[in-house]
């Protein structure tokens, strides 16, 4: 079969996520039949870098030996049971490794196994946290302008990216929207620090007149990613804090996107030095591996459950809940950040990077340079309308034809690469980022 018989058959088969599927008669899906570490390659074998993570999911690169021999290991000892009544070596194993890495802050961890279903389950676990404890009225949620948090309807109904919600949004039941304290906001002589405090303030006002009904605020620490990589400033998420424990609302930390490693520390809270209430972990923990999710919470929370009672009891399955090939291959995940020292060498490898990349910042046509940990982005100013809308998909063309996958979000290109690329990488990555952004700017 050939990568083109592929692609056509996909189409005809296979509905895409994200994807207005008539686009494919012009750009078929690229079919790819194996990877190695940063690389991935089609029938031809031309190669291609992957420098967004495989949809910022893998962490240590494709056909990881080591995540290889632990998921095969597991293979042949056990593949799966069900999580209610039954448990395995890997799921607690993995549960008290995370406890550990929050020094046992975030003592308790539910299992599910997308990123969205995590999402559901600290909401559900937050209302119902209240509930338990005489505060059935606690039932409504705070969410920031532009954030995201998945795409079942729970999730979108805390999630603020018109271009996923629209054609949902009848269907859902959304939750107050506050200021963002995206640093790109800075006017004149304003720092990131002073649109995090004005943020901070809009959100006193909201917690000032609704505590009564609230029960969480969800952030996504550090970076809102899917809005265009958004950054802010550390300060908001200690301010955040300070403020759900005046009011006594949750703080829910989505660190799907962020977390492991991406932003420098393994948890993003770290930077600012607190711990949520929930903190939902999925997409690189199991090193893009398997579908797994997980939302880790306080011994506060774990205890309002803690009776046997069926009412008071967290009630809320998935089928793979806890999968134990998963939790292999984030067990493997965590021996690489011990063994190799991932968080340290990451920070040398993004400042040799981050100085081949510089030359973007000082762009006619580049604004917001920004980076944080692992994670690359600007915003591209083209004028002509018509050209605007049509950047992404010719960027991610040309990026393709130059042996990199990259995919801007709208006219912000970004770089969230896995942890494992060398000096002769990174310069191809760097080089790639530059010679397609010169095409893509041409009329
Ligand atoms: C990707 C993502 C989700 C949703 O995870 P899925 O596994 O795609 O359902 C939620 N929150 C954030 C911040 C994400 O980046």
């Amino acid at each position: 079969m050939t990568t083109l018989d592929l692609a056509s058959r996909s189409t005809a088969s296979v509905w895409h996520p994200c994807t207005p599927m008539k686009r494919h008669e012009t750009q078929p899906p690229l079919a790819l039949v194996r990877g190695s570490g940063a690389w991935l390659y089609d029938e031809a074998g031309k190669g291609y870098l992957d420098g967004l993570s495989s949809w910022w999911v893998n962490l240590f690169g494709h056909t990881n030996p080591r995540i290889n021999a632990a998921v095969k290991a597991q293979l042949d000892t056990l593949s799966h049971v069900m999580l209610a009544g039954c448990t395995h070596a890997p799921v607690v194993e993995l549960s008290e490794r995370l406890s550990a890495l929050t020094g046992h802050a975030l003592g308790h961890c539910f299992y599910a196994s997308d990123g969205a279903s995590a999402v559901e389950i600290a909401l559900k676990m937050s209302a119902h946290f209240w509930r338990n404890s005489g505060q059935p009225e606690k039932r409504e949620f705070v969410c920031l302008a532009q954030s995201y948090h998945g795409e079942t309807l729970g999730a979108l109904g805390v999630t603020d990216v018109p271009v996923f919600r629209a054609a949902y949004d009848s269907l859902l039941r959304l939750a107050h929207i506050v200021a963002s304290p995206d640093a790109r906001q800075a006017g004149p002589g304003e720092s990131a620090g002073d649109v995090a405090a004005r943020a901070l303030a809009s959100l006193r006002d909201l917690l000032e007149a609704k505590a009564d009904s609230l029960a969480a605020v969800i952030v996504e620490p550090l970076v809102q990613c899917a809005a265009g990589m958004a950054m802010h400033d550390a300060q908001y998420l200690a301010g955040l804090r300070r403020l759900c424990d005046q009011y006594h609302v949750h703080l829910i930390a989505d660190e799907i996107a962020v977390g492991c490693g991406r932003t420098g520390t393994f948890f993003a809270c770290e930077q600012a030095g607190m711990w949520p209430d929930f903190l939902c972990l999925s997409k690189g923990i199991s090193g893009g591996y398997l579908p797994l999710s997980l939302v880790m919470s306080t011994p506060t929370v774990y205890q309002a459950f803690y009776d046997d009672s069926v009412q008071r009891a967290f009630l809320h399955s998935h089928s793979y809940t806890g999968n134990p090939l998963a939790c292999s291959a984030a067990l493997a995940c965590l021996d690489i950040f011990k063994e190799d020292d991932v968080l340290n060498t990451n920070r040398v490898r993004a400042a040799r990077l981050s100085r081949l990349l510089a030359p973007l910042a000082v762009h006619p046509l580049v604004k917001h340079f920004r980076q944080q940990g692992m994670i690359w982005a600007f915003d591209v100013a083209v004028a002509d309308p018509a050209h605007a809308a049509t950047f992404s998909r010719r960027f991610h063309a040309l990026a393709l034809a130059r042996g990199l996958m990259l995919r801007p979000i709208g006219q912000t290109v970004y770089l969230m690469p896995p942890y494992i690329l060398n000096d002769s990488e990174q310069n191809q990555l760097a080089e790639g980022v530059h010679s397609t952004l010169a095409a893509a700017l041409q009329p």
